[in-house]
């Protein structure tokens, strides 16, 4: 037994030409994915892109059509869950209701034969971690969401597996118990070091908690990278619109004369970063705006101007989101408590040059 990731086992994941159909559906198709020891990767995508699928797939509850999976230096593609050295953590928790706390997160031990003096320890020692010693003895119904959450987690961190795997642990939990969890989650990898496989549809849980994001889309990887990668440097309109919330504004456009021709919108010279792009007269662009990249003054001097119609304002507290129209397109835009033009209203707005993206109408991907 290794004493929660001080050991030298190496607990990398790799994910070589991974296929899977349902039928003649193909789910997962020939996906190569590595993840390095102690590396938290979150897997995003859309409803039904395979992101559980995957997760399964490792976890061997799910066997693969075609392909390898690799756990530290194992070849496990044709291991069972319980020889893969594997704890997974679900959304449902799915706790003993009669046994307690201490109980629960011991099973596992238990059943392999660990000594009990053994076994106390490390359930102890998750307890600690997770702040649930004084919840030890207690049965689940006297926990509540958030504590069962940390239940089942313990439960898991007990075995000390190489990998753990969490398919959307916090989405039964409220919102202020998710962001206290979430930040747990993150300080107990900062402190641990486990290799994290974490499948989401918070955008927060993503940005917040993962080293890499993996955007999936129909069984594929569309981009892997860092939080600031994907956010600010999304390789395709996929990854621009789906990451960030409220998502990315898109308006198409034209690039004619070195300019960039809004479609029935203002006209502006290329910024300077893509002046290259003035080669290539009359192709068709879609333009990129992340809501906070609108402003109501000029951010610079040659920063394009927009009118904008308000249609709606939704305040949230710190910041406030006005959702109008901008050249014939449903724009949102995020400002400042209290700045905000009124419903009705049309004014102007201005886009930070340096803060455009410009992708491929046809292709879809990030121009550059
Ligand atoms: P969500 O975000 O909605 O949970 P997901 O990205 O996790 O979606 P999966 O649950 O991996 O998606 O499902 C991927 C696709 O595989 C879906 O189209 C789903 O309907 C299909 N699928 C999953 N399990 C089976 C099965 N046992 N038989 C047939 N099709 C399946």
């Amino acid at each position: 037994q290794r004493d929660f990731r001080k050991g030298t086992t190496l607990a990398q994941v790799e994910v070589v030409g991974l296929s899977k159909s349902f039928g003649t559906v193909n789910i997962i198709e020939d996906l190569n994915l590595k993840i390095a020891d102690g590396e938290f990767v979150v897997l995003v995508g859309p409803s039904g892109c395979g992101k559980t699928t995957l997760l399964r797939m490792i976890a061997g509850l799910e066997a693969s059509s075609k392909g390898e999976i690799r756990i530290g230096d194992r070849d496990v593609t044709r291991l069972s869950p319980k020889n893969r050295d594997i704890a997974m953590v679900f959304q449902s928790y799915a706790l003993y209701p009669h046994m307690t706390a201490a109980e629960n997160m011991g099973f596992s031990l238990k059943l392999a034969g660990v000594p009990s003096a053994q076994i106390s320890e490390q359930v102890q020692r998750a307890a600690k971690l997770l702040h649930i010693e004084h919840l030890l003895a207690r049965k689940p119904k006297d926990l509540s969401g958030g504590q069962r959450q940390r239940v089942a987690m313990g439960r898991a961190m007990v075995r000390q597996p190489a990998v753990y795997l969490f398919d959307e642990p916090l989405s039964n939990l409220d919102a202020q118990l998710r962001t206290t969890m979430r930040a747990e989650i993150k300080r107990m990898h900062l402190e641990e070091k486990q290799t994290v496989v974490y499948v989401t549809h918070d955008q927060i849980e993503a940005m917040t908690l993962a080293d890499r994001i993996v955007a999936m889309r129909d069984g594929k990887i569309e981009q892997i990278g860092s939080p600031d990668d994907l956010y600010n440097r999304p390789a395709s309109i996929f990854v621009a619109r789906f990451i960030g919330s409220p998502a990315m504004n898109v308006l198409p456009a034209t690039i004619r004369d070195g300019k960039i021709v809004v479609e029935n919108g203002p006209s502006f010279d290329l910024p300077q970063a893509f002046q290259r792009l003035g080669a290539r007269d009359g192709r068709h662009i879609l333009l990129g705006i992340r809501p906070e990249a609108f402003h109501l003054n000029p951010p610079s001097e040659n920063a394009p101007a927009f009118e904008m119609t308000v249609s709606l304002i939704e305040p949230c507290g710190a910041e406030v989101y006005v959702i109008g129209e901008v050249a014939g397109r449903d724009v949102t835009i995020r400002l400042s408590p209290g700045t905000q033009p009124a419903r009705g209203e049309t004014r102007r707005i201005y886009a930070d040059p340096l803060a455009l993206h410009l992708f491929d109408k046809d292709s879809e991907l990030t121009l550059r």
